[in-house]
């Protein structure tokens, strides 16, 4: 604890944190130091661990980096972080992260930006970005992202650690504040597979509080990480001749094929038909799951209430006004559009249809092959400020990672070298329905 919390002290300059909680977590040190000699000791004991600041944590603040959450206080814990702190991880701080998890920057927080250890002047990626750099500059071992169209994946992409994102129910979302709610999954940011596998199985599985939870066994991902035999991988020639895709992040794309090849693996180059309407499908959709999840702040029972109100529906306007970031309120508005009368059946009806063409598609590749890999961002971590001008400019940053999450299969990030600049490029592998086991273990073999 000692250790992270020194390097918690000499990084402040990245703003990763928005909490620290020092003296709680060096009471829980001393604790599970006890439970240890006594050879009661969890399954964690002493891992050190960091949540965005998107999770409920019972008498400490959250903020989903927004002006209308100030001084809200949770009344409960997720059901992810209890599972985490019942084996005797040690939880030590908050992450700062985009505003209700809205952005692939990390510049959209009331906070301020977050800062990549790799770079002065580089983004972190988002929304999980104040995860990924605790997680890049030792200021944890493990942190807790939330990944609904890539957050986990692609910050970890350009922070040069390990960010999963599992299937769709895998984790129950209790405690966590929803954005998009068919969308949203837990993620974990770690620095190896094993990490990542062993707090996959501590959080997973059913929960009385999620309906939407899969209810099946939980393997013991942390004991079955081995890779044996040939697999069969599916990669996609209109995503390696994209025109918003780096040529360095390109180029060892392809360097990382030409690798498995040669080891013997099977790799064929097909084309995903449906590559240009990922997009508009998945921002569709979200923003108007996020319309609907984001109209509780009203001002009346959550945090910010504007003093400028002179009756109820003042009140409504003003604390939502002055209390959601310029990014939250163009997708209310958007989403609200998408789900209005006359524009529903046009829109928010066909996007899903076409969430549902997307999602057979992808399954269809699974009943010939083993994993999908493709690059898990078109760059590596831009620099602070560049992205801002042009929203559809920042919106591309995810046209590899939503494909997942409209299908809501298990997908993960892992390091792939460095691009001149020496910022890190990450390599995406997308698994079959629910199968994190094999993922994990093709991942192992493949870092
Ligand atoms: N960048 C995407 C968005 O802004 C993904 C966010 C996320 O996964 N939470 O919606």
């Amino acid at each position: 604890v000692n250790h992270y919390i020194s390097n918690i002290h000499k990084n402040k300059n990245l703003n990763a944190l928005t909490a620290v909680y020092e003296a709680e977590a060096l009471a829980a040190a001393k604790t599970i130091q006890a439970k240890i000699e006594a050879g009661t000791a969890g399954r964690l004991a002493g891992m050190v661990f960091t949540i965005k600041d998107v999770y409920c944590h019972e008498g400490h603040t959250l903020q989903c980096g927004s002006k209308i959450l100030e001084g809200f206080e949770s009344q409960f814990t997720a059901t992810c972080v209890q599972r985490l702190l019942d084996e005797d991880a040690i939880l030590i701080g908050r992450n700062n992260c985009d505003e209700f998890a809205m952005g692939s920057s990390n510049e959209n927080s009331v906070f301020g930006p977050v800062i990549n250890a790799a770079g002065e002047n580089r983004v972190p990626g988002g929304s999980s970005g104040g995860s990924a750099v605790a997680v890049q500059a030792d200021m944890c071992l493990v942190s807790i992202g939330s990944d609904t169209g890539g957050s986990v994946r692609q910050p970890a992409a350009y922070c040069g650690i390990v960010g999963l994102k599992p299937n769709y129910g895998r984790i129950s979302r209790h405690g966590l504040s929803a954005y998009a709610s068919s969308f949203d999954c837990v993620g974990i940011l770690a620095n190896t597979i094993e990490d990542t596998a062993l707090t996959l199985e501590i959080m997973a599985g059913s929960d009385e509080y999620d309906t939407t939870v899969s209810h099946s066994d939980v393997p013991a991902y942390s004991k079955n990480i081995h890779w044996e035999g040939n697999a069969k991988i599916a990669c996609f020639d209109n995503i390696l001749s994209h025109e918003g895709l780096d040529e360095e992040v390109k180029s060892a794309t392809s360097e990382a094929y030409a690798k498995l090849k040669n080891q013997g693996h099977g790799i064929d180059h097909l084309g995903f038909q449906y590559l240009d309407y990922v997009l508009p499908t998945y921002y569709i959709l979200t923003t108007a799951e996020a319309s609907t999840n984001l109209s509780r702040y009203d001002g009346v029972r959550y945090g910010y209430r504007s003093d400028k109100a002179h009756d109820l529906e003042s009140m409504y306007k003003k604390s939502r006004s002055e209390g959601f970031g310029d990014e939250v309120k163009k997708r209310i508005l958007l989403g609200t559009y998408v789900l209005s009368e006359g524009f529903y059946d046009a829109y928010f009806t066909k996007a899903q249809k076409v969430r549902r063409l997307i999602r057979d598609e992808t399954k269809k590749i699974f009943e010939t092959h083993d994993f999908i890999i493709l690059p898990t961002a078109p760059t590596t971590a831009f620099e602070l400020n560049s992205h801002n001008r042009d929203p559809l400019e920042m919106y591309l940053e995810d046209i590899f990672t939503v494909q997942a999450s409209l299908a809501g299969l298990p997908a993960i990030s892992l390091p792939n070298g460095k691009d001149k600049n020496g910022m890190p490029i990450g390599i995406q592998v997308i698994a079959n329905t629910f199968e994190e086991e094999k993922l994990l273990s093709f991942s192992k073999y493949l870092v």
